[in-house]
């Protein structure tokens, strides 16, 4: 290409990045795995962000994906090097290297190695998002898009929560600002593993995780709604789909059904499995985005399922389905736009990554 900037062919849609270099957000993605690789896609798109570099510990699938989307390919021990060159995988430099032309890394890495990395961030002098696998200390400060974008301007450290606990929080979040939310309680039926983790399990069993109430979520929740009570159960099946979360909240007011379906549809990243479609499960749900043209089947928004969302009185039910490979991607884009500051109000930001995935929520 003659203008030097990346250019990105996803399935169905064409994108050049067309803002001067010297403007945009230079991001990193240390820990290129499930999440990794689609925050990075993510990033590559947004006209204010570029991408830096992508680290990989060793020769994969994943690391011939980065040399597919021309993302430099960075490495933790220099010594590997041969290793990564003797299969074509060129190598751009140290993680060392790549956090010296950084301005905000998005440490993917699984739970427990963010932590071991902050360090590294401190001594580099570099903003670094951390994701839910890691303590809510590690960051001290875990963040929402929709419910605490403005408190993460100008931050260090930020973690962007777990798959389930960002679709818990959107839709808490949204009914308590507009009907005051009493109390809440959740059942989480979690996937098993990613689709392509194949040593994980179970194959054939009912785990409750854990045994004991509440599960983490709940607690997880309060990090970035301190205010909202609930109490969250869950279990993990045999299924790499998504995860479902039955969700139960008593609202501080009587609310019909159809005023909390209107608030829904409003909301960008609150998606409705409207009845028409005659979906009732997540296998027929990731098939519709599929077929939808979604960039690898990614629902970045809750999967509500209209038909189940009923009310009684003050209570609210509904089921929703969250896709954990997805959801979190879109709050790490708004993450980095909070951390460097330039955009202030959530609602731009929201805007904007949702606009440059082409991404609009199903209703
Ligand atoms: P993953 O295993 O798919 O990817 C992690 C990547 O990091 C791998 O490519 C691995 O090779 C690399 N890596 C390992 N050690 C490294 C190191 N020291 N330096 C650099 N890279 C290293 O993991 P994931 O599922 O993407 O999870 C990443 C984080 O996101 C975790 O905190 C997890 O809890 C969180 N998260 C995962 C999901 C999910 O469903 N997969 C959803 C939400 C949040």
């Amino acid at each position: 290409m003659q203008h030097g900037y990346p250019v990105l062919y996803f399935s169905n849609v064409y994108v050049v990045q067309s803002l001067p270099y010297r403007y945009m957000i230079k991001v990193a993605v240390n820990g290129y795995g499930t999440i990794g690789k689609r925050v990075a896609d993510a990033v590559a798109v947004q006209k204010d962000m570029k991408i830096i570099g992508v680290s990989k510990t060793r020769p994969s699938a994943e690391a011939f994906v980065a040399k597919a989307r021309n993302y430099p390919l960075y490495i933790a021990d220099i010594t590997k090097k041969t290793e990564f060159e003797k299969f074509g995988l060129s190598i751009a430099g140290t993680v060392e290297d790549m956090l010296k032309r950084s301005d905000v890394i998005v440490d993917a890495t699984p739970g427990g190695v963010g932590e071991k990395n902050k360090s590294l961030y401190e001594r580099f002098g570099v903003k670094a998002i951390f994701q839910g696998g890691e303590e809510h200390e590690v960051a001290g400060f875990s963040f929402c898009s929709d419910c605490n974008y403005r408190e993460a301007i100008a931050r260090q450290f930020v973690r962007v929560v777990s798959c389930n606990t960002t679709g818990l929080c959107r839709i808490i979040n949204l009914m308590d600002k507009i009907f005051g939310v009493e109390k809440v309680r959740a059942v989480m039926v979690r996937r098993g593993s990613d689709p392509g983790e194949v040593k994980k399990g179970p194959i054939d069993a009912v785990v409750l995780d854990p045994v004991t109430i509440p599960s983490h979520h709940g607690p997880d929740v309060q990090t970035v709604l301190p205010h909202i009570p609930i109490v969250t159960m869950a279990m993990v099946v045999p299924t790499t789909m998504m995860h479902m979360h039955a969700v139960q909240m008593d609202l501080k007011k009587k609310v019909g059904r159809d005023e909390v379906l209107s608030v829904i549809r409003e909301h960008p990243r609150l998606g409705l499995v409207r009845k028409g479609t005659a979906i009732s499960s997540t296998a027929e749900l990731k098939e519709y985005v599929m077929d939808l043209g979604r960039i690898r089947s990614d629902l970045w928004e809750n999967g509500i399922f209209e038909e189940s969302l009923t009310t009684i009185g003050k209570e609210l039910y509904f089921f929703q389905a969250i896709h954990q490979e997805a959801d979190v991607v879109v709050e790490n884009v708004d993450a980095i736009r909070a951390m460097m500051g330039k955009v202030t109000d959530p609602e731009t930001s929201i805007r904007l990554t949702n606009e440059a995935l082409q991404f609009t929520a199903l209703k």
